[in-house]
This record gives structure tokens, C-alpha cells and sequence, in this order.
């Protein structure tokens, strides 16, 4: 049940959570575990907030983190899970899966009210992420990109009224996607040809972008094209390009090891023209903005990261409990459950890792290096967990009977 609807006198997703939001100095929401830190309202400056924290377990939930937490559990158990291994076989996301995060408030999780959104916090998008990621990592990157890339970009820098066009869609039912790598530019995302021209009240784009994420389902694209080449990186501008704009198309979808249920297609922009209104930001901005939600963008890899492995544990220890050989059960076996003892430590000290960064961020401190951190050690954990997992199974470990040889797959995403 959508967590709106346990809750009456309440008109949108999530809205009881808002009511343990303290919002406190200057008005701001902090969500409660800030709050509760906090012991004096003098100042929410970066300084002012450390000196005043009561420090507390990186792992020690507010009541409304909790009740997200076991909510989209509970809705990733009982309407994902029991779709994740067709849509991997098919390589397609199921729409009821896509309406259903719409529905519990999943896809706009920082999203102000006002615009319909969950209104709640970025800790709280890292706990839906990896509580997703536990049961279907392909439906976790969907709304990872949707949360920390497109909202975010659309809340920091949209003017009013893209605020007041897209917001709500994007809470509702619009999927984005993000446009900034191509044939030429992965790593070294700026070297992007993507070129956008300037014709009177106009822009426009040509050039393709790969590899891009939610691109089979999105109704709107942040495209990061250049304005003006001979400025280099400078010139980058991120644009607003609605699916249906004359000129845009898709390419055929990649077949991907894994997360296979997440679309990744080519988007080719062929003379796409797009009013000046729909620079997102200011022109020439795009790489920074880009650089800064690919930073942001980096704690939420790290929470799928470790809702993955924790997935994938969560599925092999009861079996390690089951399953019997030389007259015993096999966890009996010190070497098993040292091994066990080993991943899940391992897991835990991830998620420390990534719990701090995302901390950190909404408490306004750095956060660049403990994200980097917490998104490659989560990334060598979920691959760690995931082999260890096969080889605990066995055979069956193997074969498609049990869903750890696709976390095996999906974990080279991290
Ligand atoms: C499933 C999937 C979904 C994606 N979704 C999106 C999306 O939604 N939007 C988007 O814009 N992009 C997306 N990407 C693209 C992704 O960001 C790029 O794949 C990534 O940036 C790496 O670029 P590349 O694949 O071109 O690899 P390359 O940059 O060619 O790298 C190849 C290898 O060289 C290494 N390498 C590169 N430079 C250096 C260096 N300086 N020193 C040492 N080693 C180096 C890399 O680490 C890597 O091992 C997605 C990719 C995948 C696979």
C-alpha cells in the first residue's frame, strides 16, 4: 500500500513524512535526524551545523526514514519482485512497475509538495535506491537517475516556470533521462560534439548521445550540447528537449550483460530546435552542473551498490541453511559462515561509507572525497558479495534458479 494511503488527512505521497521534517532554521526543511542533531537554530552555515552535532549512529534511522525505508520494501517484495526475472529475460521494464514508483512517490522523492512531489530528503532518495536495488537493481537506476540527476537539475537551476511545467510531471508520471555521454566522450564527458546553434529566439541541436539511461520510457531529455566549440568545455549549456520535439529519435536499445530491464538507448538530435526558454541554467554552464550531479550522483551509485549486495546475500543465506551435504547443513560449515560473516561485514562497512556521504551532503558539508569513496568501495563490495554468493550456492548458484547469477551481472554497473 502506497504509504499516502495509510495515512488519511493527507492529500499526497509521503505527506506524513513531512510532519517529522523539523523545519527549522531559516526555514529550511532538515529532515529529522538533523534536527534532532541540532542545538541551537543560530546558523545552518557549514561551520555553525558541525559545531553543534550531537553525534549519533550513521545507521540510526528518524521514524520517517524508517517507515520510507520498510514502505518501499515492502512495495519492491511484493510488485517487483515478482516481476524481475521476465524483465531481465525480456530486457524491459514493466509499465506497472514504472506507474507503481510513480504512485508510492518514488520518482520526484525531493520534489517540494507544492509541485506534488515527496517533499522529503536526499538520505531518504539513498535508502529508496538501495532498498530497490535489494530486490531489482535495473528498476534501482531508474529511479537513482530520475532523483539525483533530472530533478535535482531541474529543482537547482530550473527557472520558475520550468519549475511549474516539469515538476509536477516528473512527480506524477514523467520519466527524464540525461544526456551527456557520446561515441567520443565517455570519461572525458567534456570533449562532447554535441553542438546546439543559436538562431534568433532558437537553438539548434545536432549530434547523438550514447548510452543513455530511462530513454525508452522518458518524456523529457537534459542534453548537454555546446554552444560555442571554440570555448572549450565553456561553451557546454544543458537544454531541456521534450521526447516529442521534431528531430529527436532513438537508437536501437543496447543488449546489456546486465541490468537489463533498464533501457539504454542512443538519442540522435538531427536539427532539433528548442526555444532559447529551454536552457536549463545559464548558458555555458552545463559542465558544472553536470560535474556537480554526477558528485551528488555518486552516493546514490554507492546505495545501489550496497542494496545490491545485501540483495544478493539476503537470497543465498537461507539456502546456505537449507541445503544439506556431508549430513549437515552447509552454514554449519565454519568456512561458510566465515565467508558469510566476511561479505556482510564487508556490506556494512559500504554502507557506513555511503550513510556518511549522503549525511554529509544534506548537512551542507564536502562531501566529494566520501563519495568517492563510499561509490568504490560499494562498488568492489557488490562485486565481492556477488561472486562469494555463486560460489556459496554451488551449482545452483550457476544457473538462473536463483536470482544471485543476475546480481553477479548487474553488478558491473558500479
Ligand atoms: C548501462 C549504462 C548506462 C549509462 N547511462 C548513462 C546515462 O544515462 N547518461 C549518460 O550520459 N551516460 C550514461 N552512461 C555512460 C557512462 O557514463 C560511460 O560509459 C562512462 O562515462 C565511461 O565512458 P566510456 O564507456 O566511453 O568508457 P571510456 O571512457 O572509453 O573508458 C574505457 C576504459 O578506460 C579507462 N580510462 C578512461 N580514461 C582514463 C584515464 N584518464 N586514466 C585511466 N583510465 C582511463 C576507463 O576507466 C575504462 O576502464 C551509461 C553507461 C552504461 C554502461
Amino acid at each position: 500500500m502506497a504509504l499516502h494511503k495509510m495515512l488519511p488527512s493527507v492529500t499526497r505521497p509521503m505527506r506524513s513524512l513531512q510532519s517529522g521534517i523539523k523545519k527549522c532554521i531559516t526555514g529550511r526543511h532538515l529532515p529529522c535526524w538533523l534536527g534532532r542533531c541540532l542545538t541551537t537554530e543560530a546558523s545552518h552555515s557549514s561551520e555553525n551545523l558541525t559545531n553543534s552535532f550531537v553525534t549519533g549512529p550513521l545507521t540510526m534511522l528518524s521514524e520517517e526514514e524508517e517507515m520510507m525505508r520498510e514502505t518501499v520494501a515492502r512495495f519492491a517484495t511484493e510488485k517487483i519482485q515478482p516481476l524481475v526475472s521476465e524483465m531481465d529475460q525480456n530486457s524491459e521494464m514493466d509499465q506497472s512497475v514504472i506507474r507503481g514508483m510513480f504512485e508510492q512517490g518514488l520518482m520526484g522523492i525531493e520534489i517540494n509538495a507544492d509541485y506534488g512531489g515527496t517533499n522529503s530528503s536526499f538520505f531518504v532518495s539513498c535508502l529508496v535506491i538501495e532498498e530497490l536495488a535489494k530486490i531489482d537493481p535495473a528498476v534501482s537506476v531508474m529511479c537513482d537517475v530520475q532523483n539525483t540527476l533530472i530533478v535535482t537539475l531541474f529543482r537547482k537551476y530550473g527557472t520558475p516556470q520550468q519549475k511549474e511545467e516539469y515538476l509536477p510531471r516528473l512527480a506524477e508520471n514523467m520519466v527524464g533521462s540525461f544526456c551527456l555521454s557520446e561515441v567520443g566522450s565517455g570519461s572525458d564527458a567534456f570533449a562532447l560534439e554535441t553542438k546546439a546553434v543559436k538562431e534568433g529566439d532558437f537553438y539548434v541541436i545536432n549530434g547523438s548521445k550514447m548510452w543513455i539511461t530511462n530513454a525508452e520510457h522518458a518524456g523529457v531529455f537534459l542534453v548537454f550540447a555546446n554552444v560555442a566549440p571554440e570555448k572549450g568545455y565553456k561553451g557546454i549549456t544543458t537544454f531541456i528537449v521534450p521526447k516529442e520535439t521534431k528531430g529527436l529519435s532513438l537508437g536501437k536499445k543496447e543488449d546489456k550483460l546486465g541490468i537489463r530491464a533498464s533501457s539504454t538507448c542512443p538519442v540522435h538530435f538531427d536539427n532539433v530546435k528548442v526555444p532559447v526558454s529551454a536552457v536549463l541554467g545559464q548558458v555555458g554552464h552545463g559542465y558544472k552542473y553536470a560535474i556537480e550531479c554526477l558528485n551528488e550522483g555518486r552516493i546514490g551509485i554507492g546505495a545501489q551498490m550496497v542494496g545490491l549486495a545485501q540483495g544478493c546475500l539476503n537470497c543465498t543465506v537461507p539456502y546456505t541453511h537449507e541445503r544439506k551435504q556431508f549430513g549437515q547443513k552447509i552454514w554449519d560449515f565454519p568456512a561458510i559462515n566465515h565467508q558469510a560473516a566476511h561479505v556482510l561485514t564487508q556490506i556494512e562497512a559500504a554502507r557506513l561509507l555511503v550513510y556518511n556521504a549522503a549525511r554529509r551532503k544534506e548537512a551542507g558539508l564536502s562531501f566529494l572525497r566520501e563519495a568517492a569513496m563510499a561509490k568504490y568501495f560499494a562498488g568492489e563490495v557488490a562485486a565481492l558479495t556477488t561472486s562469494k554468493c555463486i560460489e556459496l550456492m554451488g551449482g545452483v548458484g550457476f544457473s538462473k534458479q536463483y536470482p544471485v547469477e543476475k546480481f553477479y551481472r548487474d553488478c558491473k554497473i558500479g
